[in-house]
């Protein structure tokens, strides 16, 4: 018997991503579609999220253009496709400020947000420094930082400092310091409050991009291999590929990474008339499935 519910929502793409971003080293491997997305959660009576995409204008525009991203589509419109408004979403997880993750907080009102301290700090110190550092500013938009503090001002912002347990009941925050990003996070949740650890799901991040970060090229000797992009150590991320896996039970497939377009090939899914793929990893008692 789940608990939350649980909806992985694309809301943009990029048709024509190179491998090597998704998996350190795949140089000369070609292009692959990258979806763009963020989680919904819902049961215990309340709906959270994790990430909350950028929105389509200013800087974000900017940013998304420069990586091609196409079809981005609002809060408003991609969760209606699973029933949720985004005034109703009370808490959300930041996994890490890249502009695709933190860049939309103005679209959600209601929402407490969390995020590692580090996150924070350290790419506050990185706008700091002078323009030959610029490569450490990729994928940022400084306004993001700046509605964050804001959020902070509001009485809106949770900096974790390290792990958190039962933010919700079930869900608890693990920090992957000097990862993807300076104070990447993961979400793991517990999904049977009765039956402690036999149904998990670890929310990745970008600490993985896609399968191959988790288990490696051949099925029948699995490895972690690193993402491409990462401020921090290829050591680190493959230290918490190991640390996700075993809170996933020891199972790669319950480490979910949300640019992974072949989570289709996992999970119930379908695309909405705007062509972006909902895809349900859980159904909570009595909740209707929205992809059938
Ligand atoms: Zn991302």
């Amino acid at each position: 018997m789940a608990s939350y519910s649980i909806w992985v929502m694309e809301y943009a793409h990029v048709l024509e991503q190179a491998t090597s971003l998704f998996v350190y080293g795949a140089h000369n491997q070609g292009y692959r579609k990258m979806p763009y997305g963020y989680v919904v959660l819902k049961g215990q009576g309340q709906t959270a999220m994790i990430d909350v995409g950028y929105n389509h204008q200013a800087y974000g525009e900017v940013l998304a253009t420069s990586y091609g991203v196409r079809n981005w589509q609002p809060p408003q419109a991609v969760l209606a496709e699973c029933g949720v408004s985004p005034a109703e979403v009370s808490s959300i997880f930041i996994t890490h400020a890249h502009f695709d993750h933190m860049g939309n907080i103005e679209q959600f009102p209601n929402a407490t947000f969390y995020i590692q301290e580090r996150e924070l700090s350290k790419w506050v110190w990185a706008l700091s420094l002078e323009r030959r550092f610029r490569w450490l500013m990729l994928g940022m938009d400084p306004a993001d930082i700046m509605k964050a503090v804001d959020l902070a001002r509001q009485g809106r912002l949770v900096c974790v400092d390290g792990a958190r347990d039962n933010v919700l009941p079930g869900i608890d925050l693990h920090a992957a310091f000097d990862t993807h990003t300076w104070g990447s996070m993961y979400v793991h949740v517990r999904n049977d409050l009765r039956a402690q650890s036999s149904d998990s799901w670890v929310f990745a991040g970008d600490l993985a991009y896609s399968h191959e970060n988790l288990r490696g090229t051949d099925p029948k000797d699995p490895q972690y291999i690193p993402v491409g992009l990462a401020t921090g150590s290829q050591f680190n991320l493959i230290m918490a590929a190991e640390e996700m896996v075993k809170k996933a039970g020891g199972d790669p497939h319950r480490v979910i990474p949300v640019h992974e377009d072949r989570l289709q090939y996992l999970f119930p899914s379908r695309v909405t008339k705007a062509g972006l793929r909902i895809t349900e990893i859980a159904l909570a008692d009595g909740e209707a499935s929205r992809v059938r």
